[in-house]
């Protein structure tokens, strides 16, 4: 920016940094999926990916290089935790793929690798980042959160007065299942979720999704289906089924497509709407659970 004095651009430096990442790898999955490996500029890579729906492009971006959470069945959890991305590190993530692929990102889901709402104001700046006219002037209706259920911030979020899509990753209705799959249900539990989901929905008039990850002979039983019906009754709420990604080390199997089924149908004959992810990218590790940090090699 030489149109700039130098005392000025000495000032912006010190006060401000351009990320504008280098794609250290792109891999392209058979049904269009599209997952980039970004250089952070700081010796870590994060992973991103863009998918195509019918109703337009989705970037599924990252919040944090690396994450705390620990969830036994997500590969994000097998490497440690770095640090967090500043909010124009997760614009960046849109920014970068667009000029790539020479196109306009309709939607964003925060189910990337990371926790989102474990940097709760970073991920706050970069939304207001993506909704400004003057910025992205991408809807808040466009841009899904998805929780492991860091529940004070979920009562902060329920206040915010922001049109995004809530998801929590719920993965069972057991407090005892769900501990020995998502550690953080130790610090909250199931009650204590469901109570602050509730106020969510009060305080938004939204509802929420839940994630639900299925896994063979663990909580994918007409039981757990039973169980899921009691807990979720009377929500404002939709179920996602996710067929379970296997990760590397992983003692977690898929459950057969005939338990998928099952299951979803037992929610939607007990007034719970529920339907099946479709599954996108799992041949290039981008689907969901398979992200994780990475290295930038020399
Ligand atoms: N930390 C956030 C967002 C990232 S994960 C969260 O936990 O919600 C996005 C979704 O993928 C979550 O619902 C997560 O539980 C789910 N997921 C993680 N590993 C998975 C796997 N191996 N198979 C299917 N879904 C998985």
């Amino acid at each position: 920016m030489t149109n700039l004095s130098e005392s000025l651009r000495e000032k912006l430096k010190q006060h401000f940094d351009l990320h504008v990442f280098k794609i250290i790898k792109k891999q392209e999955s058979k049904d269009g999926t599209k997952k980039y490996l970004f250089d952070v500029l700081d010796n870590n890579a994060i992973e991103s990916v863009l998918m195509e729906y019918k109703y337009g492009k989705t970037i599924c971006v990252s919040t944090q290089i690396g994450c705390k959470m620990g969830c036994k069945f997500c590969a994000s959890t097998g490497v440690k935790f770095a640090r967090s991305l500043e909010p124009g590190e997760i614009v960046e993530q849109l920014l970068a793929i667009e000029r790539d692929e020479n196109i306009r990102i309709s939607n964003l889901v925060f189910m990337g690798i990371g926790e989102p709402l474990d940097n709760y104001d970073n991920v706050m700046k970069a939304i207001k980042l993506l909704n400004h006219p003057k910025g992205i002037n991408m809807g808040a209706r466009h841009i899904s959160i998805s929780t492991s259920g860091i529940v004070p911030n979920i009562y902060k979020l329920a206040d915010e007065n922001i049109q995004c899509t809530l998801s929590i990753s719920l993965h069972s209705s057991s407090n005892e299942k769900r501990s020995s799959m998502m550690p953080i249900n130790n610090l909250y539990n199931i009650q204590e979720l469901m109570k602050a989901c509730r106020y969510y929905i009060e305080k938004t008039n939204k509802r929420i999704s839940f994630e639900y990850a299925l896994a063979k002979d663990n909580n994918d039983s007409l039981e757990d289906a039973k169980g899921l019906v009691q807990l979720l009754k009377g929500t404002l709420c939709h179920v996602n089924l996710i067929p379970i990604n296997k990760i590397e080390d992983g003692k977690f199997n898929k459950s057969s497509n005939e338990s998928i089924i099952k299951f979803r149908d037992y929610l939607n004959k007990h007034g719970i709407v529920a339907t099946i992810r479709r599954e996108l990218g799992s041949d290039i590790d981008a689907a969901c659970g398979q992200l994780r940090k990475k290295e930038v090699s020399k």
